[in-house]
């Protein structure tokens, strides 16, 4: 049966037939219909797991196994982080690397090799993966690792799902002793100081800043920076013993429905991100929080894509090599400002080295930003794509529903070395989404 599916940003919309994994030997069946793509909680913004045929893994989630000694975790590809995190967390474990939001799956970490506050410090979650299951067209299940068919491994991290569906996934977990984050709340006056924040800081494992990109003048780029680490037991000095696994439950709201679109406009932008800079008092503050506040302080409100209304928004995240950084950043939130184009969430953070063959991280910044479906929006983004592709950046496939393929191409200069795996595995693509149709991967030869 057909439904009408999208994406979290609600961008696009389209038709099609989905049908759940629960066990590997339904597979093959799964993949008889052509045309098909793998899905997960379908946290990715645009277009990334939507196809004529999907397959939802969110049933085949089980834990395989776990080593107490080594940290070391086998799942089914559909388990989500939220999952993990409410079995592991009591017993003193942790996610090596988390996005914005748990609300994802492990198939899902693996196909964007997502990243979160600590790819300075721990890299990007395929630094993490032992191995992997995928069940690819060609040769069915094949278990492939950094020793072990390598090619099929890297195209997997970072691929998109595209060598195919991703069964089974192996990685580490890391020790913690409690469930709060020791964390520090900086304010920077302007885009300079914020990147010497960044450096100054780096010996915190986690860090990202929230910057307001309407501000002009001497403020521009003004941006809180908050660094983090998972805090030690002998910091919980108003922590029960008993707690410090176990943090009290974060209360959630959700948003009932769409709001109008008019509601996000540059005022009320301007008016939050005033008010969000003006939260913290002083310059520095310090204090012990539970780690969903740190890591998903959006998770807090369910549906808040709602917020951007029924026609949806963009989120544009790009990354920006470090030797130009500060004046590729400066360009991109100039041109927000001449265009009024203020972005409700922009959110900054500094990327470690990474040798990727179709993944998204480079050495250098990466800034988020969501904008709402308006006229004049992919005009306007395509002038960013210049800047992007100016200082040797890229786009994130995960967030992406409207790049062009060469701004694609010019951005992964990997790609036929990528096809060419995929082409191994995935050869008549069987395995292909909007996305690859959109930026032609899938009609390259
Ligand atoms: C609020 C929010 C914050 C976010 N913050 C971050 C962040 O900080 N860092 C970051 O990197 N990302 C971030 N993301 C993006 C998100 O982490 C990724 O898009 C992630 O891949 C979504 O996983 P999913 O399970 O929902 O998969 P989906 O969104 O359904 O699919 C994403 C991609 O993974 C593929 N895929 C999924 N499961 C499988 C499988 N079993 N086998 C093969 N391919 C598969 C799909 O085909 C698709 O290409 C954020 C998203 C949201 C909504």
């Amino acid at each position: 049966m057909k439904s009408v599916i999208s994406n979290w940003s609600n961008y696009p919309v389209r038709e099609a037939e989905l049908v759940s994994l629960r066990k590997e030997c339904e597979i093959e069946s799964l993949f008889k219909r052509g045309d098909v793509i793998a899905r997960g909680m379908g946290r990715c913004y645009g277009d990334a797991s939507l196809a004529p045929h999907i397959i939802s893994t969110t049933r085949y989630n089980s834990i395989l196994s776990f080593d107490p000694a080594t940290g070391v975790i086998e799942c089914q590809s559909g388990i989500s982080l939220n999952e993990l995190l409410e079995v592991f967390v009591p017993r003193g474990w942790f996610l090596p690397v988390t996005p914005g939001t748990k609300f994802i799956t492990a198939g899902g970490a693996v196909a964007s090799d997502v990243h979160g506050k600590n790819h300075h410090s721990e890299g990007a979650f395929s630094n993490h993966v032992l191995s992997l299951e995928v069940y690819t067209p060609a040769f069915g299940v094949v278990r492939c690792s950094r020793d072990e068919k390598a090619d099929l491994f890297w195209a997997t991290c970072g691929g998109m799902g595209l060598t195919g569906v991703i069964l089974k996934v192996k990685f580490k977990l890391k020790r913690i002793e409690s469930a709060y984050i020791r964390q520090k709340q900086i304010k920077a006056s302007n885009l300079s100081e914020v990147l010497d924040l960044f450096e100054s800081h780096k010996s915190f494992t986690y860090s990202m800043a929230w910057i307001d990109c309407l501000k002009k003048g001497k403020h521009f780029g003004r941006s809180i920076l908050i660094a983090g680490e998972h805090a030690k037991t002998s910091e919980l000095k108003r922590i029960r013993p008993d707690k410090y696994l176990f943090p009290a439950r974060k209360f959630e709201l959700s948003m009932p429905f769409h709001l109008p679109s008019l509601v996000l406009n540059p005022y009320s932008i301007k008016a939050f991100n005033a008010l969000y800079y003006a939260k913290n008092l002083r310059k520095t503050t310090e204090n012990v929080v539970p780690y969903e506040g740190f890591f998903y302080p959006l998770d807090a409100i369910l549906h808040w894509n709602r917020m951007y209304g029924r026609r949806g928004f963009l989120q544009y995240q790009c990354v920006i090599p470090l030797k130009t950084g500060k004046k590729g950043l400066t360009e991109i939130l100039n041109k927000i400002n001449q265009k009024g184009m203020g972005s409700f969430l922009a959110v900054l953070k500094q990327f470690g080295k990474q040798e990727s063959l179709i993944a998204f991280p480079m050495e250098g910044y990466t800034l988020a930003l969501d904008f709402p479906i308006r006229n004049g929006l992919f005009e306007f983004l395509d002038r960013l794509d210049e800047i992007v592709l100016g200082h040797g950046g890229r786009l994130y496939l995960s967030k992406d529903s409207r790049m062009k393929p060469e701004v694609f191409l010019k951005g992964y200069p990997r790609v036929s070395e990528f096809l060419q795996i995929i082409n191994q595995y995935n050869p008549n693509f069987t395995v292909k989404s909007d996305l690859s149709d959109r930026l032609l991967i899938s009609k390259i030869n």
